[in-house]
């Protein structure tokens, strides 16, 4: 049923005309995004949930903003305002209050979210790790049942490079646009490298000239990562903290305008949205700085937020711990696209339906797991596998610091910041969250062990212009 990628008119004009494209898409981003079209989308429940399933129209956009810690969201209790719009999606959808990344450094987290896996069952934990064929990827399942499939990405630990086209029809960077001279004097690196804008201009040229069928549009953003903001986004200082802050307002800013056009071209009643990240990010809150090292609270705690084909009263705020391997699942529920393939996670609308009308949680396994290998960037390094695991309140923290294995216990109720170590207080709550990571590890990896590749220099040299230390 589908036609070849060469019959779709937008990234034939993208490479066929790609400047003068570009150039016309800069003039149309600078909408003011304070007059754009209200949201048209009609008041329902969450009664409504179940007959999306029957639907045969709808759209999946899927914003996933790299480096992005929840508590950094005015919507999930941050003092500053950063993020307005995302707040407004927020409040009419839904909006998952303690969601956890399954890793700190993204490619290991990008595919367990993909996978429905815990990272060490996924199997990709080295940097020349790539996914095989014979991984089953949403994409492939979205495009087996019908929909276009178009992936874009500012992000080379995503790239075909380690197999993460699988199922998309259209994967790639899109190429950087001329960008504001006010940007480019803040940091004059971006102009080579681009921004967002590029994702979101390419995302707005596809829903003007896509017509007919549904479609999975999958962006994922790099601004928040690089600590990129414009002038008007200033808003928070020029500390380091600062100015992630700032480039979060941007971003917001950034997904306010895709998402007006979005409306604009009438897909608002059959799209559903999702935004996520994959990681957080360190402030020395413990000694640690960026991502990719650690999964304490900082680096692991990301936001989840869907919004419906249709505008719910008030938004609904799911309580209890939700992960990443999760979000597939969910969206697969919703949906009705009955899968079969290899998952540690659940679909979370039993949840969603029991926190929108106040009732009891269903009985479920609420432990949420992040993972990662330290030694993932080095050829030679042995494993240095690092392992938290939250459950309620608690969460349990093993890793290797100074040559040595700590273990770390913190209770978020009496201690938000997870700053106070209870490993030596409470000997119980420690070993219970212990065991419970120690028999995880001993699950097998869902496909076998990862093939790797040879990684060029170049390609280990764009990752490293993004902040790696990767293939020594
Ligand atoms: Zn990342």
């Amino acid at each position: 049923m589908s036609e070849s990628i060469l019959d779709q008119r937008w990234p034939w004009l993208l490479a066929a005309a790609g400047i003068v494209v570009a150039f016309l898409l800069y003039a149309s981003i600078e909408l003011d995004p304070s007059q754009g079209p209200a949201d048209p989308r009609q008041v329902g429940s969450i009664d409504d949930l179940d007959q999306l399933r029957d639907r045969d129209d709808l759209n999946i956009l899927f914003i996933l903003i790299d480096t992005l810690r929840s508590d950094h969201l005015s919507s999930y209790g941050y003092e500053r305002e950063t993020s307005p719009f995302l707040d407004e999606l927020a409040s009419t959808g839904l909006r998952f209050d303690r969601h956890l990344a399954q890793s700190s450094w993204t490619k290991s987290s990008m595919a367990s979210m993909w996978t429905s896996l815990n990272p060490w069952r996924a199997g990709i934990t080295r940097f020349d790790h790539i996914l095989p064929e014979e991984v089953i990827l949403p994409a492939e399942i979205l495009r087996d049942a019908g929909f276009r499939t178009i992936g874009l990405f500012r992000n080379g630990w995503v790239a075909q490079t380690f197999g993460f086209e699988q199922g998309f029809e259209v994967y790639n960077r899109p190429p950087a646009l001329r960008q504001k001279p006010e940007v480019i004097a803040k940091k004059p690196t971006i102009y080579k490298g681009g921004t967002d804008e590029d994702v979101t201009a390419s995302a707005i040229e596809f829903l003007r000239v896509h017509s007919g069928g549904r479609w999975f549009l999958y962006l994922h953003l790099m601004d928040v990562h690089e600590y990129l903001y414009d002038e008007e986004s200033a808003l928070f200082g020029s500390e380091y903290v600062d100015v992630y802050d700032n480039s979060i307002r941007w971003t917001d800013k950034t997904v306010q305008i895709l998402i007006e056009h979005l409306i604009d071209k009438g897909y608002a009643d059959n799209t559903i949205i999702v935004i996520t990240s994959d990681h957080g990010e360190a402030f020395s809150e413990r000694g640690f700085e960026g991502h990719g090292r650690q999964v304490f609270k900082e680096t692991t705690e990301v936001p989840f937020i869907i919004t419906l084909p249709y505008r719910l009263a008030e938004g609904v705020v799911i309580p209890t711990r939700s992960r990443n391997i999760d979000i597939w699942p969910t969206l697969f529920d919703i949906l009705g696209i009955e899968t079969d393939r290899p998952s540690d996670g659940r679909s979370l609308v039993p949840d969603i339906v029991a926190a929108a009308r106040g009732e009891e949680l269903p009985e479920a396994d609420r432990t949420a797991l992040a993972h990662l290998d330290q030694g993932w960037g080095q050829r030679s390094t042995d494993e240095q596998i690092t392992i938290s695991v939250a459950d309620g309140n608690y969460r349990y923290v093993r890793t290797p610091i100074d040559q040595e294995l700590m273990e770390m216990l913190f209770d978020a109720s009496e201690d938000p910041r997870e700053l106070r170590n209870l490993s030596e207080t409470d000997a119980e709550t420690l070993g219970r969250l212990r065991s419970i990571a120690d028999a995880k590890l001993g699950e097998d990896e869902a496909y076998g062990e990862m093939p790797t590749r040879e990684i060029s220099e170049m390609e280990l040299n764009q990752l490293r212009a993004i902040g790696y230390d990767v293939g020594g």
